[in-house]
């Protein structure tokens, strides 16, 4: 059966995953997995009032492996009769308002990881604009595939399990983001992108950072002691 195939493949590969069907379906695609990889502790314990060079590097490999999984899980259903779509793991797309102006970034990729996580059961928005994660928290990074494949569905949807981690708007990433994008009233993804190219260029392209994701870490560590 596929779906035996598919968790044993997934259960090696990533760190967490779920399905559900989609009310309004994507591109024709009913149904949706969401993948997710949990970050290293080490890695992110590490961040100070900047990225490291490790971060930034582990950062881009887990995308890569989100990638893979997505793309692996897709050839296995398709090699199973079914089609698969996958989002990439780290792509936001430009878009025209109109003819007259120019390409504007959208922040947004194809679709969102975060939502289809939700719609998964995998767990909730951080007012950081970051996913939290049931078990692991907000250090994590997702992955999306689209398919008519049903019998992922067994997969499950984790949407009455428990959770060990949520956002209780607790204030702390609106304290240490250097870049002032997070706010109670919501996320300016300008302010934080500008805030990474300008501050960060020297620890690769100045396009990861990192600190929300270690501030809701080390708040959930005190909560947990
Ligand atoms: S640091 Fe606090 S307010 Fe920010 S996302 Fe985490 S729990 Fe929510
Ligand atoms: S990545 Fe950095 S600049 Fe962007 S919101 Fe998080 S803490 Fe702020």
């Amino acid at each position: 059966m596929v779906v035996e195939e598919l968790k044993q493949f997934l259960d090696n590969n990533v760190s967490d995953y779920g399905a559900t069907e989609l009310e309004e379906p994507f591109k024709g695609y009913k149904y949706v997995v969401s993948m997710v990889i949990k970050l290293s502790d080490g890695v992110i314990s590490e961040i100070e009032t900047a990225p490291t060079h490790t971060y930034f590097h582990h950062y881009r490999t887990v995308n890569r492996l989100l990638d893979d999984a997505a793309h692996k899980t897709g050839m296995l259903l398709q090699r199973n009769g079914y089609d698969f779509y996958p989002i990439a793991a780290s792509q936001s797309v430009n878009e025209k308002k109109d003819k007259k102006t120019a390409m504007v970034p959208t922040f947004a990729g194809v679709y969102s990881h975060k939502k289809a996580a939700g719609l998964c059961g995998l767990g909730e928005m951080g007012i950081n604009n970051l996913f939290i994660h049931k078990k692991f928290g907000a250090a994590v990074r997702l992955s999306t595939v689209f398919t008519n494949c049903p019998e992922v569905l067994q997969l499950g949807n984790k949407k009455d399990a428990s959770s060990a981690f949520h956002c209780d708007n607790c204030g702390l990433c609106i304290k240490e983001c250097p870049a002032g994008a997070i706010t109670a009233e919501g996320f300016n993804p300008q302010k934080c992108s500008d805030y990474m190219k300008n501050a960060f260029q020297h620890i690769g392209r100045g396009a990861v950072c990192g600190i929300c994701i270690k501030t809701c870490m080390k708040k959930a560590e005190i909560l947990t002691i």
